[in-house]
């Protein structure tokens, strides 16, 4: 993508925001609301056919252009940048391992208004999704699915599902459409945010499917969605620095408006330097963000820099959002502002797509394998 085209289709984006979103995210939220306008909204720029190959209809953007739009969009509502992404992912899972009559069937309605979600987690199985139970049975003409599934971002809003299960020796993806007999959704979980986008179970209760609902090669499910994971977590590096831009955007405009002793906060040489320790966390977290969408763009493996993106990125989001509230002191605290909700998010972004544990897991192991490669 050339850099002239992805700042016009960025700055298309960030307009939109501006204008339609941002405003009202914090009423969204307070109304626990699903954002299906607003991603309707970015599905008529253009933004939900990004990623997606030319030859699928798409706009065949590269990843570096992905995180620029989602931070943009994550400045503005990080319920709505959550809803994208995992939309993003189902759309490139099935551009990505889906056959024509599968991609023919599915990614023109993703494009357009359907909303996509993904269901690997279960109650006894987060971290190590090895461990999940959920079945997937051959049947004359299909396959039966059975399974419980914990946690799934757009539960009961979204009309498409990709579900990882159990299959044979392995495990394997299984597309399940809203509506289908057998499928239901729990009641949105009570969360300390990030309230506008549901988070609930996914049952499964014997449900028949079609033997084209088999998403990939069969017993190679968690494979595949390892695969879209290196892709999830620059993402979500991305949205926390959007989010913690804003935070800093928002306590930064406080520290020259608010007046005491006599004179503006910002006059406050201590908080001057709390402010520019924000805007260099998030500097250096965006930065990293990059470099990994520049390595993935390259065609080089980028699981230690997608890793370390979205290590960096969140902590930094829950630094910087957190010293936000304490910039605006007593009303940081209270919900006039909305630097308390943007501490919540942040929160939430240290724990999804593998929480920072786990990062640290994947930053180890490469560092293992590279150590054991050069004394080899
Ligand atoms: C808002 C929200 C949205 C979500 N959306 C989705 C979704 O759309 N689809 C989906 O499938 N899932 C989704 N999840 C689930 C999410 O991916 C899991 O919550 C996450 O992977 C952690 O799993 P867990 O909650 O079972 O925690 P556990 O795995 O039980 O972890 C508990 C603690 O132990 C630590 N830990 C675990 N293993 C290790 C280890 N090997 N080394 C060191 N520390 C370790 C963890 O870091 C954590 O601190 C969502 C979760 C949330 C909160």
């Amino acid at each position: 993508v050339e850099a002239d085209d992805r700042s016009a289709f960025v700055r298309v984006v960030r307009d939109f925001i501006e204008r339609h979103v941002q405003d009202q995210a914090g009423v969204l939220d307070e109304r626990a609301q699903f954002p299906r306008a607003a991603l309707g909204g970015l599905a008529a720029l253009g933004a939900t056919a990004l990623t997606v190959p030319l030859r699928h209809g798409g706009i065949g953007a590269d990843t570096q252009t992905y995180v620029e739009v989602l931070e943009e969009i994550a400045a503005g509502s990080i319920a709505l940048a959550g809803t994208y992404m995992v939309h993003m992912t189902v759309t490139s899972l099935l551009a990505g391992h889906g056959t024509d009559a599968q991609i023919a069937r599915w990614l023109p309605r993703l494009l357009d208004d359907s909303v996509g979600a993904m269901a690997m987690t279960e109650a006894d199985a987060g971290s190590d999704l090895r461990g999940i139970r959920g079945t997937a049975t051959d049947t004359e003409d299909g396959f039966r699915l059975n399974a419980t599934k914990m946690f799934i971002t757009s539960g009961g809003e979204a009309d498409v599902y990709v579900v990882l299960l159990r299959h044979g020796e392995g495990t394997s993806l299984f597309v399940v459409e809203r509506g289908t007999p057998g499928l239901s959704f729990g009641p949105p979980l009570r969360k300390m945010g990030y309230s506008g986008s549901p988070t609930t179970a996914v049952v499964l209760d014997d449900v028949l499917v079609e033997r084209d609902r088999l998403l990939g090669v069969p017993g190679k499910g968690l494979q595949s969605m390892l695969a879209t994971l290196d892709h999830g977590r620059i993402g979500v590096g991305a949205m926390a620095v959007g989010l913690a831009r804003r935070a800093l955007d928002v306590a930064y405009g406080y520290l020259c408006q608010r007046r005491q002793f006599g004179q503006e906060l910002i006059e406050f040489q201590g908080l001057q330097f709390m402010a520019a320790d924000m805007r260099i966390q998030v500097e250096a977290a965006r930065q990293l963000v990059r470099l990994a969408a520049a390595t993935r763009d390259a065609g080089e493996r980028h699981t230690e820099q997608a890793a370390m993106a979205k290590l960096f990125a969140t902590d930094a989001a829950m630094r910087v959002t957190t010293d936000a509230v304490q910039l605006l002191g007593g009303y940081g605290y209270t919900r006039e502002y909305p630097v308390e909700r943007y501490m919540r998010e942040a929160k939430m972004l240290q724990i999804v797509e593998g929480t920072n544990q786990i990062q640290r897991v994947v930053i180890s192991r490469q560092m293992r394998e590279l150590y054991a490669r050069s004394t080899a």
